[in-house]
């Protein structure tokens, strides 16, 4: 197999052919067609995520189609269509694991950080963590589905269900999270680098009622707000954003420091909350509404080896949508 490794972080990832793996018990091979670039690969390669696994391949938005089944494995068949997601496995036995909380669990993998992941040709899973995916749409297009989109959505319920809802920053979760948002009937206010005028129309182009830079007020206060952008100065303007009651929805998993603000920002029961992971119930609901409401993801494909550029790209902001390896 090929794939693209990160050895160091802060080095750039590199092509290596690797021995093809086989599947151990209860886990699946799977040969892969799309894997999406998350904002966590960029925290992982940039060295802001702790103790990963290392040399780790990256990558946990992967779209593929089984190849070998590992001994004990039922419910998949070979040639069909999968995606693999963030969380690669959990204890099943941890306080919160027991309590329907497993995205918390106390001794998780996750995929392309603390096990291998899908910037390669082949990808190998723990069974129980891997969805069936179906045959609709592109694999992609689905890509991004598997992050973006599930975190996304996990966000998006987090923030309740006021009609307002704001969105700063506008990348691969926004552009998903916006259309699941106005199929569920909400207005989405979004909020986009200052001056990134692609971004704005990006988001209007979305169905947005209004879009503008996180240095500008809403034109009207918001029952919710998700902060996609890791940028801790938007926790105190997203707070300024929200009603009383509202919601303040932190949908990364690294975030800059968040300056200190006053404490008026929060008093009249605003919150504050972060999103962590991922369940398995999570994409089950997820996916499922992502057809239901059409969702169509807009994709930039890089070829395998062209991972570093892709990288850059999301870095530099030269994205509209998500960026996707085909290997
Ligand atoms: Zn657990
Ligand atoms: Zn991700």
């Amino acid at each position: 197999m090929r794939a693209m490794v990160l050895t160091r972080p802060g080095e750039p990832l590199r092509l290596q052919e690797l021995p093809d793996r086989e599947p151990g018990p209860g886990e699946v091979r799977v040969r892969v067609a799309a894997c999406g670039v998350c904002r966590t690969d960029l925290h992982l390669v940039d060295g802001e995520l702790p103790d990963p696994k290392l040399p780790v391949i990256p990558g946990h938005e992967i779209v593929g189609r089984v190849d070998a089944l590992g001994s004990a494995v039922t419910g998949f068949r070979p040639g069909e269509r999968v995606g693999i997601p963030w969380l690669g496995s959990t204890d099943g036995t941890c306080p919160y694991c027991l309590s329907g909380q497993e995205n918390l669990c106390d001794h998780p993998l996750f995929t392309g950080y603390t096990r291998d992941g899908g910037y390669a040709t082949h990808a190998i899973a723990d069974a129980r963590y891997v969805f069936a995916f179906g045959e609709q749409g592109g694999d992609a297009e689905c890509a991004p589905l598997l992050c973006a989109g599930l975190i996304g959505w996990r966000s998006l319920n987090f923030a309740g269900d006021g009609r307002r809802l704001g969105l700063y920053g506008f990348g691969a979760a926004a552009h998903i999270i916006a259309q699941v948002a106005n199929w569920q009937g909400r207005q989405v206010f979004a909020f986009v680098r200052p001056g990134d005028e692609q971004a704005r129309a990006f988001a209007l182009r979305l169905g947005a009622v209004w879009a503008g830079g996180s240095d500008q007020a809403a034109p009207e206060p918001l029952d919710a707000a998700i902060i996609f952008a890791p940028v801790g100065a938007l926790v105190p303007a997203a707070l300024k954003a929200v009603r009383k009651g509202g919601r303040v929805v932190c949908a990364g998993i690294h975030m800059s420091d968040i300056p200190s603000f006053p404490y008026r920002l929060l008093w009249q029961e605003r919150h504050i909350v972060s999103v962590a992971n991922l369940t398995r119930q999570d994409g089950v609901d997820f996916f499922r509404v992502a057809v239901q409401a059409k969702i169509a993801t807009e994709v930039s494909t890089y070829p395998l080896e062209r991972a570093n550029d892709a990288l850059d790209d999301l870095r530099a902001g030269r994205l509209s949508g998500a960026a996707v390896l085909l290997p």
